[in-house]
Order: structure tokens, then sequence, then C-alpha cells
């Protein structure tokens, strides 16, 4: 825990990751460690953790880097925080993001632009970036992050650490600030598979408080870490490798898989035709639960609150001026994409697609273990190169949405660097399959 300090008071006035640092508290709890001892269950015992400001933590501000959440202090923790308290991890702060995590790039945080450690001038990634770069700048050894569209594997590929997506359903839900309730999970990224490994078992599991949470034994994924892959049936789909995708990325990729072939896997070219439909199906699904959820932001139950007599009024401008334009692009794609005249043309058709992309993997995982390709079309991209340009923003989260609308898991790990940038390559699993990934993943790694 010192160490995590020295380190985020050395380099965090550059990176800019943390938004809120919970010092005192986390040095009086690494002390009473220190003092009292621990329990040998307690796999996290005094590990540095930094959480993503989405994630509610009793007495410690949450703002979901919005300017309308700015005094949110929540009277309860998250269930993962919950977890990851039981086993005695220390949480050392709050971690920016983009704002109620819509974005790529951490850019559309109110607070602050968190740079990627590998090159101050470009992005971490989003909307978990301040996760990301936490971990890769050595700042904490684990952080915990959200993926609805991209936003843990993403950040991991562009900041070269591992992270998580986990099947939807895996990990509870309760206590997160909710985005798209039907695609956002919670997950671990870490700078090893192993350490993946351990976090996601801590944080997994059924939850009461959560009815999407499934009622699946959590395995210790750490056993599936034997190095051993022979025999591993991987399949890479062509739209994977195909236009769009740098060729600096695809040559690192390429590379990977022969080194999962020298490893005994055996790889077959695949196919997932509709995935080219994912990105506008899911902007549109994400929004629309979006509206939905963000609705509660009024004024009068959250934060910000404008100065005003009128009550209709007074939504308006708490509105208006809590949420930045990114969140109100959002807010205003999924009310249109559920208003009545509208519903059939958008948000049912999307939902349809929705069920295609799904079918496309089952098929692909019928006779293949695991499907592997890029995380990214590109290395991280400069800070304000795609920012006033939402279409290219959301274009480059192309690789990572499919898995989201199909509610599968997959984990981001380094694959080297490409001009000096890391490269992520991404593996795919089956629902509550990711013990495979991370076997196949450790065995990469090593
Ligand atoms: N880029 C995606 C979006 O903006 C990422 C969302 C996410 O996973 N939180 O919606």
């Amino acid at each position: 825990v010192d160490e995590a300090f020295t380190r985020i008071h050395e380099v965090d006035g550059d990176v800019q990751a943390f938004l809120t640092l919970n010092e005192e508290a986390a040095r009086s709890e690494a002390k009473a460690l220190d003092e009292n001892g621990t329990a040998d269950n307690e796999i996290l015992s005094g590990m540095p953790i930094g959480l993503k400001d989405n994630m509610v933590t009793k007495g410690l501000k949450t703002t979901c880097s919005s300017h309308i959440l700015e005094n949110y202090d929540p009277l309860y923790n998250a269930t993962v925080v919950e977890k990851v308290n039981a086993q005695k991890a220390i949480t050392i702060g709050k971690l920016n993001m983009d704002e109620f995590a819509m974005g790529s790039s951490t850019e559309t945080s109110f607070f602050a632009k968190t740079k990627n450690p590998w090159d101050l001038q470009r992005v971490p990634g989003g909307s978990s970036g301040g996760s990301a770069a936490a971990v890769a700048a050595g700042e904490v050894l684990f952080a915990l992050g959200t993926d609805t569209g991209g936003s843990i594997r993403q950040p991991s590929a562009f900041c070269g650490v591992v992270g998580m997506k986990p099947t939807y359903g895996r990990v509870s839900r309760y206590g997160l600030v909710a985005f798209a309730s039907s695609l956002d999970q919670a997950g671990p990224i870490t700078r090893t598979v192993e350490d993946n490994a351990y976090l996601l078992e801590t944080i997994a599991g059924l939850d009461r408080h959560d009815s999407t949470s499934a009622d699946v034994a959590v395995p210790h994924y750490a056993a599936a870490l034997t190095g051993d892959i022979k025999g591993l049936r991987v399949a890479v789909p062509k739209e994977y490798l195909g236009e769009g995708i740098d060729e600096s990325v695809k040559a690192n990729i390429r590379a990977a898989i022969k080194q999962l072939e020298s490893l005994g896997a055996v790889v077959d070219e695949v196919s997932l035709p509709h995935s080219k439909y994912a990105v506008p199906a899911y902007y549109i699904i994400a929004s629309s639960e979006a509206s939905a959820n963000l609705a509660r932001f009024d004024g009068v139950r959250y934060g910000v609150r404008a100065e005003t007599n009128d009550l209709i009024e007074m939504y308006k401008k708490s509105r208006s001026e809590g949420f930045g334009d990114e969140v109100k692009r959002r807010i205003m794609l999924g009310t249109f994409a559920l208003s009545s005249g509208y519903y059939d043309a958008y948000y049912k058709k999307a939902q349809q697609v929705r069920t295609l992309i799904k079918q496309d993997f089952e098929k692909v995982f019928k006779d293949h273990d695991i499907i592997v390709g890029p995380t990214t079309p590109t290395t991280a991209f400069k800070i304000g190169e795609n920012i006033d340009d939402p279409l290219t923003m959301y274009a480059n989260d192309l690789l990572t949405i499919p898995v989201n609308l199909a509610g599968i898991p997959a984990i981001s790990l380094p694959c080297g660097l490409a001009n000096g940038l890391p490269v992520g390559l991404q593996m795919i699993g089956r629902p509550f399959g990711e013990e495979t990934l991370y076997r196949a993943a450790h065995a990469y790694e090593q």
C-alpha cells in the first residue's frame, strides 16, 4: 500500500488515472492487517486495488466522471466492492472513466483526461481508461472495470495489460451505476493472467441483490493455468483479420496464432457473418437502455440541482447542466429509438440482429473451444484525434461489441508492440467458459 501511494504521488500528476484517493483509510487498513494478520483463505489480503468510479463505495465519492454526480457519497457498497473487501484487498482510490462509461478514450470524463502511460500524448482507451492506465503505470496491481461494449478489453489492449469481460451474469451488477443493463458486466484488469484469475474468483457468483446474476458455481480459476493447450480448437474469424484492421495489428495477431499452434492448438478459419452489424445494433440497444437508466438523474434524488423555483425547469436545467455532450447524445438517440413511431424500425430490429450475432457465435462454438483475434482495429490513438467524430469513435468498438451482445466472456492480453504501442490479443469463450480462456491466455503469456 505504501508502494502504491509512493508511485501514485510520483506519476499520477501526469497519468491522471485517479479521481479520488482513499489514502488515510487504506493506510490504516494496511496497518491493521500488519498488526492482526490475515486468514489463509483471504487471497487478496493487503493487495492494493483501484475501482472504476461507477462502482458505489460507501463513504467514498462515486462520480461516474459526471458533473451530475460530482458530490454523490453512496450509502452502501456495490457487491463487487463487498467481495474484494471480504478478501482484505485494500481500496486505494476511484479511477477515471468516460462519463457514465460512454466512450472509448476516457476523454468524455468531466474531471480529467487520463493519459496512456506508454505515450502521454495518447488515450488509454475507455471507458475503463483510468483502471487500465493505473495498472499499466504500476500504481496498483489490481483494478476493476466494467465492460458494456468493450470498456475493459479496449483500454487493456491500449495499455498493455490483461482485462477480462466475464459472461453476462457471472458477476453481480448490484451497485454498479447502470448504463445498459442487458450488457453491463464488471471484471478484473491486472498485469498477469494469474492475478486476473484470482480477482475474478473473488468477485464472481450469485447475488440475491441482482436477479440477473447466475446460479453457477465459481471455479478456482487459477487451477486452470496448467500451461497445456494441446488439442485446443481455436477459431479465427476472417472478419477479425479483414478490412478496417491495421496491418501492424494483424501482423502481431498472426504471430500470436502461430505461437498457439506451436503450443499444440488446432487453428481453423471461420466466419461471423453478422458481426458487421454489431456496432449499429449496439448503439441502438445501449443508448435505449441508457436513456431509461439515466432518467433517475433528475436533480431531486441525486446530484447537482439547478437553482430555479419551477419544477419542470429544475429538471431540465439540472440535466442540461449536469450531463456532458456524449451522454446527451446517447439519451436523445435512445429516446428516439424507443419512441412509438420508430420502435419497430430501430429497437426491435436491433434486438433481432442481436439474436443473429449470438447465433453466429453458437455455431462456431459447436466445434471450437475459443475464438481468437485482435481486441481493437488500431493501437492507442492520439488525445483529441477522434473526439469530435463520434462515428469513428464508435467504429473502434467493432471487435469487442459482438461479445457483449452475445453475453459471452472474452479476455484481452498483451501481444507485443506495434510502432512502440501495445497490441491486444482477444480470446472469446463459450458462456461460463472463463476457465478455458484463462488456460489459453496463460499458456500464451508464458
Ligand atoms: N465505447 C463503448 C460505448 O461508448 C464502450 C461502453 C462500455 O463498455 N462502457 O458505449
